[in-house]
Protein backbone atom coordinates (compact mmCIF):
# COMPACT_ATOMS: atom_id res chain seq x y z
CA UNK A 1 0.00 0.00 0.00
CA UNK A 2 1.37 3.34 -0.93
CA UNK A 3 1.76 5.75 1.54
CA UNK A 4 -0.99 7.98 2.45
CA UNK A 5 0.54 10.74 4.41
CA UNK A 6 4.32 11.95 4.32
CA UNK A 7 6.03 14.44 7.03
CA UNK A 8 9.44 15.41 5.38
CA UNK A 9 12.77 17.54 6.55
CA UNK A 10 12.11 17.32 9.92
CA UNK A 11 15.23 18.75 11.64
CA UNK A 12 14.86 16.47 14.65
CA UNK A 13 13.24 13.37 14.72
CA UNK A 14 11.86 12.44 18.10
CA UNK A 15 11.03 8.70 17.89
CA UNK A 16 10.78 7.72 21.44
CA UNK A 17 12.13 4.27 20.07
CA UNK A 18 14.70 2.20 21.39
CA UNK A 19 15.19 -0.26 24.35
CA UNK A 20 13.28 -1.60 26.38
CA UNK A 21 10.31 -2.90 24.43
CA UNK A 22 8.95 -5.13 27.36
CA UNK A 23 8.56 -2.16 30.34
CA UNK A 24 8.52 1.98 30.49
CA UNK A 25 11.54 4.06 29.83
CA UNK A 26 13.65 4.01 33.20
CA UNK A 27 17.48 4.77 34.13
CA UNK A 28 19.60 5.87 31.42
CA UNK A 29 17.18 4.57 29.21
CA UNK A 30 14.53 7.27 29.89
CA UNK A 31 16.77 9.98 27.74
CA UNK A 32 18.28 7.48 25.85
CA UNK A 33 16.00 7.02 23.17
CA UNK A 34 16.17 7.35 19.59
CA UNK A 35 16.47 10.74 17.55
CA UNK A 36 16.54 11.19 13.78
CA UNK A 37 18.34 14.40 12.07
CA UNK A 38 16.66 15.09 8.82
CA UNK A 39 14.32 12.34 8.71
CA UNK A 40 10.49 11.47 7.84
CA UNK A 41 7.57 9.43 9.04
CA UNK A 42 5.29 7.62 6.89
CA UNK A 43 1.77 6.94 7.34
CA UNK A 44 -0.42 4.36 5.36
CA UNK A 45 -4.20 5.04 7.01
CA UNK A 46 -4.39 5.67 10.21
CA UNK A 47 -1.05 3.57 11.03
CA UNK A 48 3.04 4.54 10.65
CA UNK A 49 4.34 3.14 7.44
CA UNK A 50 8.33 3.80 8.15
CA UNK A 51 10.36 5.94 9.67
CA UNK A 52 14.20 6.72 8.84
CA UNK A 53 16.58 9.63 7.44
CA UNK A 54 15.41 11.11 4.59
CA UNK A 55 18.10 9.52 2.61
CA UNK A 56 16.62 6.12 3.08
CA UNK A 57 12.73 7.49 2.02
CA UNK A 58 11.42 5.24 -0.81
CA UNK A 59 10.55 7.53 -3.17
CA UNK A 60 7.92 4.74 -5.17
CA UNK A 61 5.79 4.50 -2.09
CA UNK A 62 5.06 8.06 -2.95
CA UNK A 63 1.78 8.43 -5.40
CA UNK A 64 0.05 11.66 -6.20
CA UNK A 65 -2.94 10.86 -3.68
CA UNK A 66 -0.03 10.98 -0.94
CA UNK A 67 -0.54 13.70 0.87
CA UNK A 68 2.80 15.67 2.56
CA UNK A 69 3.81 18.28 5.33
CA UNK A 70 7.02 19.79 5.20
CA UNK A 71 8.20 20.19 8.50
CA UNK A 72 11.09 22.66 7.14
CA UNK A 73 13.49 21.31 9.62
CA UNK A 74 11.47 21.56 13.08
CA UNK A 75 11.22 19.19 15.93
CA UNK A 76 8.25 16.00 15.05
CA UNK A 77 7.37 13.88 17.84
CA UNK A 78 4.68 11.66 18.86
CA UNK A 79 1.06 13.12 19.89
CA UNK A 80 1.33 13.52 23.58
CA UNK A 81 -0.61 11.23 26.21
CA UNK A 82 -2.20 13.04 28.99
CA UNK A 83 -2.26 10.01 31.01
CA UNK A 84 -3.90 11.84 34.41
CA UNK A 85 -7.05 14.25 34.14
CA UNK A 86 -10.40 14.47 35.53
CA UNK A 87 -11.82 15.45 32.89
CA UNK A 88 -15.60 15.67 33.62
CA UNK A 89 -17.01 17.89 35.78
CA UNK A 90 -19.68 20.26 36.39
CA UNK A 91 -18.87 24.24 37.15
CA UNK A 92 -15.46 25.55 38.28
CA UNK A 93 -13.76 26.81 41.71
CA UNK A 94 -12.38 30.43 40.70
CA UNK A 95 -14.25 32.21 43.44
CA UNK A 96 -12.69 30.03 45.77
CA UNK A 97 -9.24 30.23 44.24
CA UNK A 98 -9.64 34.12 44.55
CA UNK A 99 -10.91 33.57 48.01
CA UNK A 100 -7.54 31.69 48.61
CA UNK A 101 -5.31 34.54 47.42
CA UNK A 102 -6.72 36.47 49.72
CA UNK A 103 -5.76 34.28 52.72
CA UNK A 104 -8.62 32.33 53.58
CA UNK A 105 -7.12 28.42 54.18
CA UNK A 106 -8.36 25.33 52.16
CA UNK A 107 -10.30 24.51 55.79
CA UNK A 108 -12.52 27.16 55.84
CA UNK A 109 -13.64 26.84 52.49
CA UNK A 110 -13.95 23.08 53.24
CA UNK A 111 -15.94 24.10 56.21
CA UNK A 112 -18.25 26.39 54.65
CA UNK A 113 -19.18 23.90 52.06
CA UNK A 114 -16.51 24.71 49.50
CA UNK A 115 -13.87 22.58 47.92
CA UNK A 116 -14.26 19.47 46.53
CA UNK A 117 -17.93 19.42 47.59
CA UNK A 118 -18.54 22.33 45.73
CA UNK A 119 -17.58 20.31 42.51
CA UNK A 120 -19.42 17.37 43.42
CA UNK A 121 -22.75 19.76 44.36
CA UNK A 122 -22.20 20.99 40.44
CA UNK A 123 -21.49 17.99 38.84
CA UNK A 124 -24.31 15.97 40.28
CA UNK A 125 -26.51 18.83 39.51
CA UNK A 126 -25.31 19.16 35.90
CA UNK A 127 -27.15 16.64 33.00
CA UNK A 128 -25.24 14.55 30.70
CA UNK A 129 -25.87 16.75 28.02
CA UNK A 130 -24.30 19.53 30.15
CA UNK A 131 -21.33 17.90 31.39
CA UNK A 132 -20.90 15.83 27.94
CA UNK A 133 -20.24 20.07 26.24
CA UNK A 134 -17.81 20.94 28.59
CA UNK A 135 -15.72 17.60 28.57
CA UNK A 136 -15.47 18.38 24.94
CA UNK A 137 -14.66 21.91 24.99
CA UNK A 138 -11.71 20.84 27.36
CA UNK A 139 -10.45 17.69 25.20
CA UNK A 140 -10.55 20.58 22.04
CA UNK A 141 -8.39 22.71 24.18
CA UNK A 142 -6.21 20.03 24.58
CA UNK A 143 -6.13 18.55 21.50
CA UNK A 144 -4.92 22.28 20.61
CA UNK A 145 -1.89 21.65 22.97
CA UNK A 146 -0.88 17.92 20.90
CA UNK A 147 -2.88 15.76 23.38
CA UNK A 148 -3.95 12.64 21.34
CA UNK A 149 -4.90 10.22 24.25
CA UNK A 150 -6.36 11.42 27.07
CA UNK A 151 -6.99 9.25 30.85
CA UNK A 152 -10.22 10.48 32.11
CA UNK A 153 -11.06 10.16 35.99
CA UNK A 154 -14.47 9.95 37.52
CA UNK A 155 -14.64 11.44 41.16
CA UNK A 156 -16.93 13.96 41.57
CA UNK A 157 -20.16 12.14 41.67
CA UNK A 158 -19.89 10.19 44.79
CA UNK A 159 -22.88 8.15 44.13
CA UNK A 160 -23.74 5.50 42.31
CA UNK A 161 -25.52 6.80 39.84
CA UNK A 162 -23.91 10.20 39.04
CA UNK A 163 -20.12 7.99 38.98
CA UNK A 164 -21.80 6.05 36.31
CA UNK A 165 -23.04 8.94 34.60
CA UNK A 166 -19.45 10.62 34.45
CA UNK A 167 -18.12 7.46 32.85
CA UNK A 168 -20.71 7.34 30.64
CA UNK A 169 -19.68 10.62 29.24
CA UNK A 170 -16.01 10.66 29.31
CA UNK A 171 -16.74 7.48 26.95
CA UNK A 172 -19.17 9.03 24.92
CA UNK A 173 -16.41 12.31 24.29
CA UNK A 174 -14.12 10.31 23.30
CA UNK A 175 -15.90 8.79 20.57
CA UNK A 176 -17.64 12.21 19.30
CA UNK A 177 -13.85 13.73 18.80
CA UNK A 178 -10.36 12.78 17.60
CA UNK A 179 -8.27 12.34 20.79
CA UNK A 180 -8.72 8.62 22.30
CA UNK A 181 -10.11 8.67 25.88
CA UNK A 182 -9.33 5.88 28.61
CA UNK A 183 -11.73 6.00 31.21
CA UNK A 184 -10.61 5.59 34.70
CA UNK A 185 -13.39 5.08 38.01
CA UNK A 186 -12.05 6.93 40.41
CA UNK A 187 -15.11 6.75 42.63
CA UNK A 188 -12.82 6.49 45.62
CA UNK A 189 -11.95 10.20 45.50
CA UNK A 190 -12.78 11.36 49.29
CA UNK A 191 -16.24 9.72 50.71
CA UNK A 192 -19.75 10.86 49.27
CA UNK A 193 -21.39 13.66 51.63
CA UNK A 194 -23.49 10.66 52.58
CA UNK A 195 -20.74 8.61 54.06
CA UNK A 196 -18.95 11.35 56.37
CA UNK A 197 -16.33 9.45 58.51
CA UNK A 198 -17.83 6.06 57.08
CA UNK A 199 -15.27 5.48 54.41
CA UNK A 200 -15.06 1.89 55.06
CA UNK A 201 -19.16 1.84 54.00
CA UNK A 202 -18.52 3.95 50.98
CA UNK A 203 -16.36 1.91 49.48
CA UNK A 204 -18.04 -1.51 50.61
CA UNK A 205 -20.80 0.55 48.50
CA UNK A 206 -18.76 1.09 45.60
CA UNK A 207 -17.70 -2.61 45.46
CA UNK A 208 -20.74 -3.98 45.83
CA UNK A 209 -22.77 -1.48 44.02
CA UNK A 210 -20.88 0.01 41.17
CA UNK A 211 -17.63 -2.12 40.52
CA UNK A 212 -20.10 -4.68 38.98
CA UNK A 213 -21.71 -2.88 36.60
CA UNK A 214 -18.35 -1.82 34.67
CA UNK A 215 -16.75 -3.82 32.16
CA UNK A 216 -12.98 -3.35 32.12
CA UNK A 217 -13.05 -3.85 28.38
CA UNK A 218 -14.42 -0.55 28.51
CA UNK A 219 -13.19 0.94 31.91
CA UNK A 220 -9.76 -0.32 32.31
CA UNK A 221 -8.81 0.57 35.42
CA UNK A 222 -9.90 1.93 38.80
CA UNK A 223 -8.11 4.61 41.06
CA UNK A 224 -8.39 5.67 44.91
CA UNK A 225 -6.98 8.41 46.49
CA UNK A 226 -5.15 7.23 49.50
CA UNK A 227 -4.45 10.30 51.89
CA UNK A 228 -5.39 12.02 55.41
CA UNK A 229 -8.86 12.62 54.94
CA UNK A 230 -9.44 10.46 52.05
CA UNK A 231 -8.97 6.32 52.30
CA UNK A 232 -6.53 4.91 54.42
CA UNK A 233 -3.93 2.53 52.64
CA UNK A 234 -5.32 -0.25 54.69
CA UNK A 235 -9.04 0.05 53.24
CA UNK A 236 -7.24 1.13 49.84
CA UNK A 237 -5.30 -2.06 49.67
CA UNK A 238 -9.08 -3.90 50.46
CA UNK A 239 -10.55 -2.01 47.87
CA UNK A 240 -7.42 -2.11 45.11
CA UNK A 241 -7.75 -5.71 45.81
CA UNK A 242 -11.59 -5.82 45.26
CA UNK A 243 -10.77 -4.48 41.82
CA UNK A 244 -7.83 -6.15 40.62
CA UNK A 245 -10.13 -9.56 41.34
CA UNK A 246 -12.87 -8.42 38.97
CA UNK A 247 -10.13 -7.95 36.74
CA UNK A 248 -9.51 -4.08 36.40
CA UNK A 249 -5.93 -2.46 36.13
CA UNK A 250 -5.06 -0.32 38.97
CA UNK A 251 -3.72 3.07 39.67
CA UNK A 252 -3.53 5.47 43.16
CA UNK A 253 -3.17 8.90 44.09
CA UNK A 254 -0.69 8.70 47.01
CA UNK A 255 2.08 10.51 48.75
CA UNK A 256 0.44 13.71 47.95
CA UNK A 257 0.99 15.10 51.12
CA UNK A 258 2.44 13.21 53.75
CA UNK A 259 4.32 9.89 53.25
CA UNK A 260 1.65 6.99 54.45
CA UNK A 261 2.96 4.33 52.49
CA UNK A 262 -0.10 3.95 49.70
CA UNK A 263 2.63 3.95 46.84
CA UNK A 264 3.79 0.55 47.85
CA UNK A 265 1.67 -1.11 48.96
CA UNK A 266 -0.23 -0.65 45.06
CA UNK A 267 2.40 -1.03 43.72
CA UNK A 268 3.04 -4.80 45.19
CA UNK A 269 -0.57 -5.07 43.91
CA UNK A 270 0.49 -4.54 40.23
CA UNK A 271 -0.79 -0.96 40.07
CA UNK A 272 0.19 -0.01 36.19
CA UNK A 273 1.24 4.04 37.68
CA UNK A 274 1.56 5.57 41.56
CA UNK A 275 0.70 9.17 40.93
CA UNK A 276 1.52 12.12 42.66
CA UNK A 277 4.46 11.14 44.67
CA UNK A 278 5.73 14.68 46.07
CA UNK A 279 6.64 12.47 49.54
CA UNK A 280 7.56 8.83 48.19
CA UNK A 281 11.31 8.82 48.94
CA UNK A 282 14.32 8.09 47.10
CA UNK A 283 14.94 4.97 49.02
CA UNK A 284 11.11 3.84 48.76
CA UNK A 285 11.00 4.14 45.03
CA UNK A 286 14.38 2.08 44.43
CA UNK A 287 12.25 -0.89 46.90
CA UNK A 288 9.64 0.15 44.46
CA UNK A 289 11.44 -0.07 40.97
CA UNK A 290 13.17 -2.98 42.20
CA UNK A 291 9.89 -5.01 42.98
CA UNK A 292 8.20 -3.84 40.04
CA UNK A 293 10.83 -5.02 37.68
CA UNK A 294 10.91 -1.38 36.76
CA UNK A 295 6.90 -1.55 35.30
CA UNK A 296 4.93 0.50 37.69
CA UNK A 297 5.20 4.18 36.67
CA UNK A 298 5.59 7.37 38.48
CA UNK A 299 3.28 9.62 37.58
CA UNK A 300 4.28 13.17 38.24
CA UNK A 301 1.87 16.20 38.67
CA UNK A 302 4.42 19.36 39.01
CA UNK A 303 1.57 21.97 38.25
CA UNK A 304 -0.89 21.10 41.23
CA UNK A 305 2.08 21.94 44.46
CA UNK A 306 2.74 25.38 41.69
CA UNK A 307 -1.46 25.76 41.86
CA UNK A 308 -1.85 24.86 45.50
CA UNK A 309 1.56 27.01 46.56
CA UNK A 310 3.10 24.50 48.08
CA UNK A 311 6.95 23.95 48.64
CA UNK A 312 7.41 20.39 47.86
CA UNK A 313 7.53 18.86 44.58
CA UNK A 314 8.36 15.04 44.06
CA UNK A 315 11.93 14.14 43.09
CA UNK A 316 12.03 13.05 39.79
CA UNK A 317 15.46 12.99 38.97
CA UNK A 318 16.02 10.71 42.38
CA UNK A 319 13.34 8.71 40.72
CA UNK A 320 14.81 8.01 37.33
CA UNK A 321 18.35 7.59 39.30
CA UNK A 322 16.45 4.93 41.85
CA UNK A 323 15.24 3.28 38.04
CA UNK A 324 11.59 4.50 38.93
CA UNK A 325 9.87 5.35 35.48
CA UNK A 326 8.46 8.77 35.66
CA UNK A 327 5.87 9.97 33.44
CA UNK A 328 4.58 13.38 33.67
CA UNK A 329 0.92 15.11 33.61
CA UNK A 330 -1.23 17.90 34.18
CA UNK A 331 -3.83 16.55 36.64
CA UNK A 332 -6.44 19.05 35.22
CA UNK A 333 -9.60 19.00 37.65
CA UNK A 334 -11.50 22.26 38.82
CA UNK A 335 -9.64 22.32 42.46
CA UNK A 336 -5.45 21.66 42.65
CA UNK A 337 -5.24 22.04 38.89
CA UNK A 338 -6.97 23.88 36.09
CA UNK A 339 -4.17 23.94 33.74
CA UNK A 340 -4.58 22.01 30.21
CA UNK A 341 -0.87 22.88 29.60
CA UNK A 342 1.03 19.73 29.51
CA UNK A 343 3.86 21.69 27.86
CA UNK A 344 4.34 23.28 30.75
CA UNK A 345 3.98 20.81 33.17
CA UNK A 346 6.89 19.01 31.13
CA UNK A 347 8.74 22.55 31.67
CA UNK A 348 7.91 22.49 35.76
CA UNK A 349 9.18 18.43 35.70
CA UNK A 350 12.36 19.68 34.44
CA UNK A 351 12.24 23.09 36.53
CA UNK A 352 11.68 21.63 39.35
CA UNK A 353 11.57 17.73 39.54
CA UNK A 354 15.36 17.81 37.94
CA UNK A 355 14.23 16.10 34.45
CA UNK A 356 16.25 16.28 31.97
CA UNK A 357 14.40 17.61 28.27
CA UNK A 358 14.83 14.08 26.92
CA UNK A 359 13.66 12.58 30.19
CA UNK A 360 10.62 14.90 30.51
CA UNK A 361 9.33 14.37 26.72
CA UNK A 362 10.13 10.85 27.10
CA UNK A 363 7.43 11.34 30.60
CA UNK A 364 4.79 13.01 28.08
CA UNK A 365 4.78 10.53 25.69
CA UNK A 366 6.33 6.81 25.43
CA UNK A 367 5.84 6.28 29.41
CA UNK A 368 2.56 8.28 30.23
CA UNK A 369 1.31 5.72 27.21
CA UNK A 370 2.82 2.92 29.15
CA UNK A 371 1.03 4.42 32.59
CA UNK A 372 -2.82 4.01 31.01
CA UNK A 373 -1.69 0.88 28.86
CA UNK A 374 -1.53 2.40 25.53
CA UNK A 375 2.01 1.52 24.86
CA UNK A 376 1.05 -0.65 22.00
CA UNK A 377 -0.93 2.18 20.43
CA UNK A 378 1.28 5.56 20.60
CA UNK A 379 3.72 6.79 22.88
CA UNK A 380 6.60 6.52 20.28
CA UNK A 381 7.19 6.96 16.22
CA UNK A 382 7.53 3.39 15.16
CA UNK A 383 5.88 1.13 11.85
CA UNK A 384 2.49 -0.47 13.02
CA UNK A 385 1.63 2.59 15.84
CA UNK A 386 -1.25 4.62 15.49
CA UNK A 387 -0.17 7.76 13.67
CA UNK A 388 -0.25 10.70 16.10
CA UNK A 389 2.14 13.09 15.35
CA UNK A 390 2.94 16.49 16.00
CA UNK A 391 5.04 19.23 14.20
CA UNK A 392 6.11 21.74 16.33
CA UNK A 393 7.57 25.35 15.71
CA UNK A 394 10.97 24.54 17.56
CA UNK A 395 13.78 23.31 15.92
CA UNK A 396 15.86 21.24 19.50
CA UNK A 397 14.67 19.38 21.62
CA UNK A 398 15.86 22.00 24.68
CA UNK A 399 13.59 24.68 23.22
CA UNK A 400 10.67 22.71 24.12
CA UNK A 401 11.50 23.04 28.01
CA UNK A 402 12.78 26.22 27.07
CA UNK A 403 9.84 28.28 25.94
CA UNK A 404 7.79 28.45 29.19
CA UNK A 405 4.06 28.00 28.83
CA UNK A 406 4.37 28.14 25.41
CA UNK A 407 2.10 26.33 23.00
CA UNK A 408 4.85 24.84 20.29
CA UNK A 409 2.30 22.90 18.29
CA UNK A 410 2.21 23.27 14.88
CA UNK A 411 -0.21 20.42 13.56
CA UNK A 412 -1.77 17.66 15.31
CA UNK A 413 -1.91 14.53 13.09
CA UNK A 414 -4.06 11.58 14.73
CA UNK A 415 -4.68 8.64 13.06
CA UNK A 416 -3.28 9.69 9.72
CA UNK A 417 -5.72 12.83 9.57
CA UNK A 418 -4.20 16.57 10.17
CA UNK A 419 -6.99 17.74 12.95
CA UNK A 420 -5.12 20.76 14.31
CA UNK A 421 -3.50 23.69 12.08
CA UNK A 422 -1.71 26.41 14.72
CA UNK A 423 -0.48 29.35 12.56
ZN1 LIG B 1 -5.74 13.49 40.26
Amino acid sequence: MPYTLLIRHCGQLLTLTGPPATRPLAGPDQSGWHIITDGYVACEGSRIAAVGPMAELEESQLTPATRTIEAHGRVVMPGLVECHTHLVFGGQRAAEFERKLRGESYLDILAGGGGILNTVRATRAASEAELLAAALRHLADFRRYGVTTLEAKSGYGLDAATELRLLRVAREAGLQQPVRVVPTFLGAHVPGPEYAGRPTDYLAMLVNEVLPQLDPAEIPFVDIFCEQGAFSVADSREFLTAARNRGFGLKIHAEQLHELGGCEMAAELGAVSLDHADYLSAEAAARIAAATQGRTVAVLLPLVPLFLRLERYAPGRAFIDAGLPVALSTDFNPGSCPSKNLWLALSMGCLKMGLTPAEAVAAVTRNAAWAIGQQQECGSLAPGLRADILVLNVGSLPEIPYWLGDNPVQQVIIGGELVEENM
